[in-house]
């Protein structure tokens, strides 16, 4: 891993240093390798490199200088010794299954994952026969009933979205590895300035650098942590031959969010925490979903699994849809998107979007009321997301 031994640094020292390999410019910062291609010195050397006998760039789909500063960077950050990095969530999500899953093996996953991976598992898998049984992410008891013989998978996203649920970790690892499965988790809401799961006992971490890794809402990518076997030679091989490959432009976008990750991730936990104890005041506000609340029922679990709350915060109104879309439509400053983990504030109604194309049953199982809105509290002055709230939710009818 570069010059560095990392494990003798803190998180906030690799991701400002970790997986750089200065040229023979000696630039200070990573340089964009932008190239399609790479030479090799002799013929002899091009076929040692092909095969494998020798390391070193080939070809930009899978060896690119650039994204590799991020691959190291990220896999010294969750703890891994590999990492693929990809060209959007998504696709690290699908290279894992595919890189890992043979036709006929099954994949038990938390129910509230996100929409596209839902998807993924329930649409697009389900071709090359490889089926998804989903089950609640507390649900211990539904998590072992779920696994059949050919199941090898389980995979979770903790806290969950929009509701912000969290799982134990080592719980479902443990249970996992008693079953010869493994443990995946989609680690995108908490980055792991927040969470290590590999520390947990979890086998992989997926993300969708897209959002806090990016942190400014600028770039898609992905990215996929474990071990050499797994990730540095299946994962990678998939990645290799079939393709969804991170850009060089892009992985140097994600390695200068890296820098600042873990002060980001400070900040957005503690406007979160603001506004949701704010929020719990207010007269036109039900329920706040916020793991950082002492009322949250895996507050002590995620203060115990985590080392801050996290950016996302959700709540129900007081009414219906016709209420939360008033608050949403009142609001100056925190932007109507269904992204998160940007440095803007964002703001969506899950029922109508995230998760409007599921059934009005499965949403009702899943507790996504018509009167739910989610937050990802960006970098602003709280006290000014604040009044814009409160615009917001004095504009309900009869509350003016
Ligand atoms: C956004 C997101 C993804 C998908 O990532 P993309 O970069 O949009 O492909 C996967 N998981 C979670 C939790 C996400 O929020």
């Amino acid at each position: 891993m570069s010059d560095y031994d990392f494990e003798d640094y803190g998180l906030a020292t690799v991701a400002v240093r970790g997986g750089q390999v200065r040229t023979n410019e000696q630039e200070q910062s990573e340089p964009i390798f932008a190239t399609s291609s790479f030479t090799f010195n002799s013929a002899a050397e091009a076929a040692a490199r092909f095969a494998g006998e020798e390391e070193g760039n080939i070809y930009s789909r899978f060896t690119n200088p650039t994204v590799r500063v991020f691959e190291q960077r990220l896999a010294a950050l969750e703890g891994g010794e590999s990492c693929v990095a990809t060209s959007s969530g998504m696709a690290a999500i699908l290279s894992t299954f595919l890189g890992l899953l043979r036709s006929g093996e099954h994949i038990v996953a938390s129910s509230g994952v996100f929409g596209a991976t839902v998807s993924l598992c329930s649409n697009i898998l389900p071709r090359y026969n490889i089926q998804t049984s989903f089950v609640p992410l507390t649900d211990y008891d539904a998590w072992e009933a779920a696994i059949r013989p050919e199941t090898r998978i389980l995979y979770l996203e903790t806290p969950s979205n929009p509701l912000t649920e969290i799982a134990d970790v080592a719980r479902i690892a443990e249970l996992a590895h008693a079953h010869g499965c493994l443990l995946v988790v989609d680690n995108c809401f908490c980055s792991p300035a927040l969470q290590r799961p590999l520390a947990l006992g979890a086998d992989l971490v997926v993300h969708s650098a897209t959002k806090y890794l990016d942190g400014q809402g600028r770039c898609i990518g992905g990215a996929v942590v474990g071990d050499k076997e797994r990730v540095g030679k299946e994962i990678f091989g998939f990645l290799r031959t079939a393709g969804p490959s991170m850009s060089p432009f892009n992985a140097w976008v994600f390695v200068k969010g890296l820098e600042t990750l873990s002060l980001r991730m400070k900040a957005h936990c503690a406007g979160a925490q603001t506004i949701a104890q704010w929020l719990v005041e207010q007269p036109q506000v039900g329920k706040v979903y916020y793991p950082g609340l002492a009322s949250h029922p895996q507050h002590e679990l995620a203060g115990r699994q985590q080392t801050g709350y996290g950016g996302i915060v959700s709540f129900e109104v007081v009414g219906g849809r016709e209420q939360a879309w008033q608050v949403i439509d009142n609001l100056r400053l925190i932007s109507i998107t269904a992204n998160l983990g940007d440095a803007k504030s964002t703001i969506t109604h899950p029922a109508t979007t995230t998760h409007g194309r599921i059934s009005a049953e499965q949403r009702a199982a899943g507790g996504i009321k018509d009167n739910l809105i989610r937050l990802s509290i960006g970098l602003e002055d709280a006290a000014d997301l604040q009044a814009d709230l409160a615009a917001g939710l004095a504009a309900i009818s009869g509350t003016r």
